[in-house]
């Protein structure tokens, strides 16, 4: 890893976006073929935030894939090998990370699209050692908070008397989950009542007490409730102001869920935010059909505006990108050693206060992307 970074002929490095390639997008694992991925995230950092190129380093750790049809593929780069994982691999990432810190002692590192484990462990081992963060799990979580934020200026319910239902508790959801926590108890709530306005659901079910399949970083969230197993039945009980879809999962926001949003409240709030737009959990045009054009949508990926009985609606896209970039100028011009959840709390009130009431009257709760 010295040796590799070594050759690299810039000194002052100070954006790095590295990946294994493990979880690309909503698409899975696609091996070295993941290095899309980082050079378009730092392509982001310089268009949006004026990052020179040069203090911007892309990196893909290619340590196999388990994708057997790439690994067969005659045009594909990588090691044709499986993962490496465990101790391993574990190695493998500290030699990288303590190579990083001796070459760029400036320099921020974000984690990106990593598989949900490790991206959990590489976050937790790091974040108060160096200056890092992972970008689907804070950067997530910042630009959804934003949304809330327009949201409740539409809805007129403060975040703090939302209940919110995700689909997904995975890296986004659980870090969504945990920003919004932390926005709700800076806004006087306690920190139980906070975790009771939250409710995930999994591939098993919702996440509840009687679940013995818990990873630690659900467990805040595993409440007092019988097993549900169904996401319909998941809204009809728990009448979410907000559902979250952060499961890669296509079509799983049905008409009938959709339906049952707008029975319960006036101006639903629907975040499909899985990617890319193939992924997203239902279209924007089925969220503004199925609820008589009511539904505040906004999804991850693009979707055109649509004009549901004479009336046109534009969806908003919660990308990451109107956080990191900020974020990581922000971490640059103050030479920060850390990077800290405060920091995605107030991008996500910046974010938020951009946004106009022309936005808004649209059903927009992000600027357009033209003022990114
Ligand atoms: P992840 O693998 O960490 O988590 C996925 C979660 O979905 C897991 O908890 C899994 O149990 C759950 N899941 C899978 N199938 C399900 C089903 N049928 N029903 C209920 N839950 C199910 O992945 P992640 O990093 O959390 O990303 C998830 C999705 O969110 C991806 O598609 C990604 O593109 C998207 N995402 C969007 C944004 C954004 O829009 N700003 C940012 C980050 C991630």
């Amino acid at each position: 890893m010295r040796e590799v970074l070594a050759n690299w002929p810039h000194d002052d490095v100070r954006m790095i976006v590295v990946t294994d390639g493990e979880r690309i997008l909503g698409l899975g694992d696609l091996g070295a073929n993941g290095m899309g991925i980082p050079i378009g995230k730092l392509t982001l950092y310089t268009a949006c935030a004026g990052v020179p190129p040069r203090q911007c380093l892309p990196i893909t750790i290619d340590v196999g894939t388990d994708n057997t049809h790439l690994r067969e593929s005659a045009s594909y780069m990588g090691l044709r090998q499986p993962r490496l994982r465990g101790a391993a691999y574990d190695a493998l990432l500290d030699e990288f990370v303590e190579a990083v810190q001796e070459r760029f002692p400036h320099v921020c590192l974000q984690f990106e699209d990593f598989g949900n484990h490790n991206a959990f462990t590489l976050l937790d081992k790091w974040r108060d050692r160096m200056c890092t963060f992972n970008d689907d799990i804070q950067g997530t979580a910042s630009v959804t908070l934003a949304g809330l934020y327009s949201a409740a200026r539409i809805t007129g319910t403060p975040i703090t008397d939302m209940r919110l239902l995700f689909l997904g508790a995975g890296e986004a959801g659980i870090g969504i989950g945990d920003l919004v926590v932390e926005a709700m108890t800076e806004e006087g709530i306690s920190s139980a009542d906070a975790h009771s306005r939250c409710w995930f659901m999994d591939s098993k079910g919702l996440v509840v007490k009687s679940r013995t399949d818990l990873a630690v970083h659900k467990q805040p969230y595993a409440h007092d409730h019988p097993p549900v197993g169904s996401f319909l039945e998941a809204v009809e009980t728990i009448k979410p102001h907000a559902i979250i879809g952060v499961s890669g999962m296509p079509g799983t926001f049905t008409a009938p869920v959709l339906a049952a949003m707008a029975r319960h409240h006036a101006r639903p709030i629907v975040m499909a935010l899985s990617n890319p737009t193939s992924k997203a959990e239902c279209t924007a045009r089925e969220a503004y059909a199925t609820t008589d054009g009511r539904a505040i949508f906004a999804s991850g990926s693009p979707f055109a505006p649509v004009t549901h009985k004479g009336r046109t609606h534009v969806p908003g896209q919660g990308n990451n990108a109107y956080i990191f970039p900020g974020v990581g100028l922000g971490v640059i011009v103050a030479d920060s050693s850390r990077v800290t959840d405060e920091m995605f709390a107030a991008a996500a009130r910046t974010l938020a206060s951009t946004v106009t009431e022309d936005d808004l009257a649209m059903g927009r709760i992000y600027p357009s992307l033209s003022r990114i």
